[in-house]
């Protein structure tokens, strides 16, 4: 993956001590076959290069003490301003109801997004409605109005009615029945049309909406530039939903959109569920990419649990260390948190980790792992490297689990804590004051 890529290229570097021209250009050179099997486009990718390098040349960084890391902080930086910067909330206007369109290819996820959306707006006190605009996929409307249902927002469907029809008679709808958002979803093609395009722009000027919003898939490659760039030119757009990012998608293509449209990445959709889009923030997305972890998602994740402990434990553990009663608490509150796989993936080195698992994580290995930690002393626990072969062997019999899986969880803490020691080096040096020039 890319992250996995730009990962062994920062290895490299950080093995070298000092750095010379030579390995800046080789690095960059990584860098940019990395993007480009990536998906990004490659003007996108020329001018991030060119950047990175020249930022990357000066004898500020070369002269450093830790050059290596200086160019990761570089890659970092360039990488958070290709996404945008900073983020870009979803501002309603006041007019009563505010109007947001959906627009973009068939399958890119509209319908689901338009549901997210409201369950989103909701959330957050509005009332919404959604009009079913999508006249052409036989199921489209049944499709939206079981979604709404589910989360209880109505759905105006004006059945037999041309599109634009049914977006005007929506917002009617909104008004006779106190809804103060509408959110339009429209059809798409498979392919960029002129039908596809002269609708959009129908329903645009019929309605006038406050907002439209362009659904991109993640897992488009190159052809999203052309896709995004033309709906730019005939509806024009204020900002994009990433759907489908939960998947293996490469994701370069949406690296690309800021770059190529100016356009703002307001969310990105993680998955199926209606709880499942989420504001997007540049700077967390680039160190996803670059698999530095997500350690703010975490500590988000943990504090939606309102379980402050987490919190805690989660900064103590930056602090001093990972110990095996760490870990059990993990294990047992991951659980709790729902699953694993997405914890994992927002760890630095993570989703290689899950990878290399294949993948797949049996939750039932939680429950053996538990048995074995509670069958180590109290100081095992705390250092885990003083438990010797002839422990290992003896937990393994207190526990009723093989010697092999003593091994493969004491293997697991070594990672756990590798990770864990990343993690901090890394919270050091982003988090300012000791950016040493
Ligand atoms: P539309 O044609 O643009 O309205 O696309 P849909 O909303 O109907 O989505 C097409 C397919 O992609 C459906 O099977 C959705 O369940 C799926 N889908 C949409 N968004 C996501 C997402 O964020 N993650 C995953 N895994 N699947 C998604
Ligand atoms: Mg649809």
């Amino acid at each position: 993956s890319l992250s996995e890529r730009l990962n062994d290229t920062f290895d490299r570097l950080r093995g070298k001590g000092r750095l010379t021209e030579a390995d800046i250009v080789s690095a960059m050179r990584d860098i940019r076959m990395a993007l480009l099997e990536a998906d990004v486009n490659f003007k996108v990718v020329r001018d991030f290069v060119a950047k990175t390098k020249e930022r990357c040349s000066t004898s500020e960084v070369m002269d450093s003490l830790t050059p290596a890391q200086n160019v990761v902080k570089i890659v970092l930086d360039e990488l958070t301003e290709l996404l945008g910067s900073t983020e870009s909330k979803l501002v309603l206007g006041n007019r009563i109801p505010n109007v947001i369109m959906l627009v973009g290819l068939q399958g890119s996820g509209k319908t689901t997004a338009a549901v997210k959306l409201a369950y989103l707006l909701k959330k957050q006190g509005r009332s919404p409605i959604l009009a079913a605009a999508d006249v052409y996929r036989p199921a489209a409307a049944d499709q939206l109005s079981a979604l709404g249902s589910e989360i209880e927002v109505p759905v105006f469907r004006g059945d037999g009615a041309d599109p634009i029809e049914i977006a005007r008679g929506s917002i009617r709808e909104a008004v006779d029945t106190m809804r103060d958002v509408v959110i339009v979803d429209t059809a798409g093609r498979l392919q960029i049309d002129e039908q596809m395009m002269q609708e959009a722009v129908d329903i645009k000027r019929a309605v006038k909406p406050d907002q439209i919003l362009m659904v991109v898939d993640a897992m488009t490659g190159q052809d999203i530039v052309n896709v995004v760039s033309t709906f730019a030119e005939r509806t024009d757009f204020d900002g994009v939903i990433i759907s489908k990012l939960d998947g293996d998608a490469r994701g370069g293509g949406a690296l690309s959109i800021r770059a190529v449209t100016g356009k703002p990445i307001k969310f990105v959709s993680m998955g199926e569920k209606p709880d499942s889009l989420e504001v997007f923030y540049p700077d967390r997305m680039a160190k996803r990419i670059l698999g530095m972890g997500d350690v703010v998602g975490i500590i988000e994740k943990a504090q939606e649990m309102a379980d402050v402990e987490q919190v805690e434990a989660a900064e103590r553990m930056l602090r001093e260390g990972f110990t095996m009663n760490d870990m059990l608490d993990q294990m047992r509150s991951l659980k709790k948190m729902g699953g694993m796989k997405s914890i994992l993936g927002m760890l630095p080195g993570g989703q290689r980790a899950l990878n290399q698992m294949g993948g797949n994580l049996d939750e039932r290995v939680f429950d053996r792992n538990e048995a074995m930690i509670m069958s180590m002393t109290a100081q095992e626990r705390l250092n885990p490297k003083i438990v010797n072969g002839q422990r290992r062997a003896r937990i393994a019999r207190g526990s009723g689990v093989q010697p092999s899986d003593v091994n493969s969880l004491m293997k697991q803490w070594g990672e756990m804590n590798k990770m864990m020691g990343k993690m901090r080096s890394m919270t050091n040096q982003m988090g300012g004051g000791k950016r040493g020039k």
